[in-house]
């Protein structure tokens, strides 16, 4: 693992209005690497992950890119590098495929691939319209997923994106624990070999990571590499 690290956080705070969300935050991703962030609920996980995508700003401290503040970059260029999976992902009524594209026309070798990675090609060809399917039922012909394909779909369009680094944040809540553990035994199969922060509140959930920070309600409590 090259010693470079590819995203600096310096000394973050966040505030929303008088609240201290994030206190004096500092950690390091380095290139290639699987990183985990494990905290409770509201230990501000996705806060971060929201000033790592310039949504919000900090209140104090930067995040460097390759050293450079991520400020100073072009937005669009800048956000082009993340593949992102917020735990409050939206699906459309469009085609799945279109759903999994996002604003690119679909490439029909691309979207059977990701899909297949995430083992739900199957289920999306046993539908009529295969995965031309329009997806929920508001319109007619449309067809409704569960929970766990639903979350499926999103990390779909996460791969479907080709990002370098991919943050995934509690991408397996609404899995159910044979997902999951699917999803986990391929890990390494569906990231490929990007940088990849990995966001949960579960131990278990980061056994596969390379490295863990370990946060208490806004702040870093401690950080080590996982024995694997
Ligand atoms: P996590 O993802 O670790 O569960 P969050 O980053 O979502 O935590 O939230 C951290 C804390 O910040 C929580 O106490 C939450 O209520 C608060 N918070 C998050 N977003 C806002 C906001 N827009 N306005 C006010 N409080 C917020
Ligand atoms: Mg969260």
């Amino acid at each position: 693992m090259s010693k470079t690290p590819i995203l600096a956080i310096r000394h973050l705070n966040k505030k929303i209005g008088k609240r201290e969300i994030l206190k004096d935050i500092s950690f390091e991703c380095y290139p290639g690497e699987v990183f985990g962030f494990l905290g409770p609920n509201g230990a501000g996980k996705t806060t971060i992950v929201k000033l790592l995508c310039r949504l919000y700003d900090p209140s104090e401290g930067e995040i460097l890119l390759n050293g450079i503040n991520i400020q100073k970059y072009d937005y669009a260029e800048y956000t082009s590098i993340f593949s992102v999976v917020f735990q409050d992902f939206a699906l459309f009524s469009y085609p799945m495929d279109e759903n999994v594209a996002g604003a690119s026309a679909p490439n029909a070798k691309r979207i059977a691939s990701v899909l297949q990675r995430l083992d739900i090609w199957e289920r999306i060809k046993s539908f009529t319209d295969q995965e031309h399917s329009l997806l929920f039922t508001d319109y007619a012909n449309g067809v409704n997923v569960s929970g766990g394909e639903a979350q499926k779909l999103a990390i779909a369009r996460a791969l479907y994106k080709d990002a370098p680094f991919v943050i995934l944040d509690e991408p397996t809540a609404a899995l159910d624990p044979l997902s999951e553990a699917e999803i986990y035994e391929h890990f390494d199969m569906l990231v490929q070999g990007k940088t990849t922060l990995y966001i949960s509140h579960r131990m278990s959930s980061c056994n596969f990571c390379d490295r863990i920070i370990v946060m208490e309600p806004g702040e870093v409590e401690e950080e080590g590499t996982t024995d694997t």
